[in-house]
């Protein structure tokens, strides 16, 4: 399958490894937003959200959690944000499912 996220969880493209357990992994934003943008993806490929069936609701938990002690670990947790960018409108480009971890600075609300 043609899927960058894929190609990264399988080693075939390099990324810069945050976390690893046997069904996530995490990974530095290659085009960081804020000073700690990481994104969380489940090693198997799940398209995205509006996807995403009942059997993989606890995968997609996991990866949340992933996100909130890595949030944890670098000491930014006075303020982070989990985001979910579903649907091209909302700016998904990469169709393999991902939480963006968001924080080190002051968050706006509402997002752009
Ligand atoms: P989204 O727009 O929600 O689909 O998020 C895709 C994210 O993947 C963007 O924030 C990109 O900067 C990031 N990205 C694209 N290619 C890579 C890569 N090779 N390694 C790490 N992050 C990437
Ligand atoms: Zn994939």
């Amino acid at each position: 399958m043609d899927c960058l996220f894929c190609k990264i969880v399988a080693g075939q493209i390099p990324s810069k490894k945050v976390y690893e357990d046997e069904h996530t992994l995490a990974f530095e934003d290659i085009d960081p937003k804020a000073p700690t943008h990481v994104l969380i993806v489940p090693k198997k490929h799940i398209r995205g959200l509006k996807e995403a069936t009942d059997e993989e609701a606890e995968i997609i938990g996991r990866c949340h959690l992933t996100a909130a002690k890595i949030a944890h670990d670098r000491g930014i947790e006075d303020g982070y944000r989990t985001v979910l960018n579903v649907g091209p409108r909302a700016g998904q480009s990469v169709f393999h499912l991902h939480v963006h971890l968001l924080g080190g600075r002051d968050l706006r609300w509402p997002p752009g």
